[in-house]
């Protein structure tokens, strides 16, 4: 076996990055300021629409946090998370010191359940006499979340939404960007999502003066005075001129990957079709537009003859990367103890999930090698 390896997500360069890195060398604004932010926060605003505000930060994790932090999330407060997430959704909850409440996914989005969120809601409220102060609500693989049914109830009952669009930059609901449907909005540009930074977030806001606020919370809460005074906690999340420099190159290749990658995800689709008891996770209408950041396939053991971990193995020893889906957060050791309403919805599509190398580098061809080695393994 002499293929060359075929990775999961790798960042993939559009040629003008080094160009802004070299200006922030040559006037040495190699900070965690500058003109490469300011730029790639205008081209990001430009980007979402909306006339929404993007604050760019150290990393997606950080944009959450600083999310929690707006939202006026502290010790004592409950949040409602979904649960079938990657754990950097989960974690800010913690660092506030409140407790996180999870709640299960429904079949079509993959997303929180806009019953099962409402049931906790009602049932903190009667437990513990408050309702939850925020909720989390994922963008699982690009797929948008139901976000009309999920805003109304957040608003029903006042509560603060916090959209990690870490997975979804680009994905539309109802001709809209993810990321500026909640209050707030994070992304995330780690070196396998859709654009880079090598590492950075960003978090989408409504105003002007809350993106001021949340500068200063990202640069250690320093008041307006000559020496330095401090009311409120503060932290180092602000990205640097050299990060923003890679993302303002990005930016220029942003619809280009985008569309790539929907590209591949069709090509699984159709690769894929006529091979009983694998399902290519689709939109599940015209209301839903995921960037398929990640295309994620189910696999049916009966009809398959085979297991999502099974065919991961076998991609594996053909020197494909693929990876089983998140294990939900409620099935986390570090998780475990908090609440959580579920149907067993996530828990049963973890147990059949697989992500697909979906790179917006990947050729037609190792797209092929995929498809061709997936049902190699179904019915053998
Ligand atoms: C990547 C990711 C994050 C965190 O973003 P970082 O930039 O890696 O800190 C948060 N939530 C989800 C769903 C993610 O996939």
């Amino acid at each position: 076996m002499n293929r060359d390896r075929i990775f999961l997500s790798l960042a993939h360069m559009g040629g003008q990055e080094q160009k802004f890195i070299k200006e922030a060398f040559d006037t040495n604004w190699v900070v965690p300021l500058g003109p490469n932010v300011d730029a790639f926060e205008k081209a990001l605003e430009a980007f979402v629409g909306e006339n929404r505000h993007v604050v760019a930060l150290s990393a997606g994790t950080a944009a959450i946090h600083l999310g929690m932090v707006m939202a006026g999330v502290e010790a004592g407060d409950e949040v409602i998370c979904q649960s079938f997430t990657f754990s950097a959704s989960a974690n800010p909850i913690l660092y506030q010191g409140a407790t996180p409440v999870f709640v299960d996914s429904e079949e079509s989005t993959w997303n929180m359940s806009p019953e099962l969120l409402e049931k906790a809601i009602l049932d903190r409220k009667a437990e513990t006499g408050k309702y939850p102060k925020a909720i989390v609500p994922v963008h699982l693989y690009g797929m948008p979340s139901k976000l009309d049914e999920i805003l109304a109830i957040a608003g029903k009952y006042g509560i603060t939404v916090i959209e990690d669009a870490a997975e979804a930059i680009g994905s539309e609901y109802k001709g809209r960007k993810c990321g500026t449907f909640g209050k707030y909005g994070a992304l995330s540009f780690n070196g396998n999502k859709m654009i880079t930074t090598s590492g950075g977030g960003a978090l989408v806001c409504g105003t002007a003066e809350e993106a001021q606020r949340i500068k200063f919370f990202a640069t250690q809460a320093r008041e307006n005075r000559p020496y330095y005074y401090h009311e409120h906690i503060g932290y180092n999340y602000r990205m640097s001129n050299i990060c923003a420099g890679i993302g303002r190159g990005q930016m220029e290749v942003l619809d280009a990957h985008i569309a790539r990658r929907r590209e591949i995800h069709a090509l699984y689709t159709s690769l894929l079709a006529d091979t009983d008891g694998i399902e290519v996770k689709q939109n599940p209408s015209k209301d839903f537009d995921s960037n398929f950041w990640l295309t994620c396939i189910t696999v049916d053991p009966e009809k398959t003859g085979t297991t999502a971990d099974e065919i991961r193995l076998h991609l594996e020893s053909e020197n494909i990367e693929s990876r089983l889906l998140w294990r939900p957060m409620h099935m986390q050791p570090i998780f475990e103890k908090y609440p959580f309403y579920g149907d067993g919805t996530s828990e049963r599509i973890f147990n059949v999930g697989l992500c697909l190398p979906s790179g917006s580098l990947l050729t037609d061809g190792q797209i092929g090698d995929v498809a061709e080695e997936i049902k190699r393994c179904c019915k053998r």
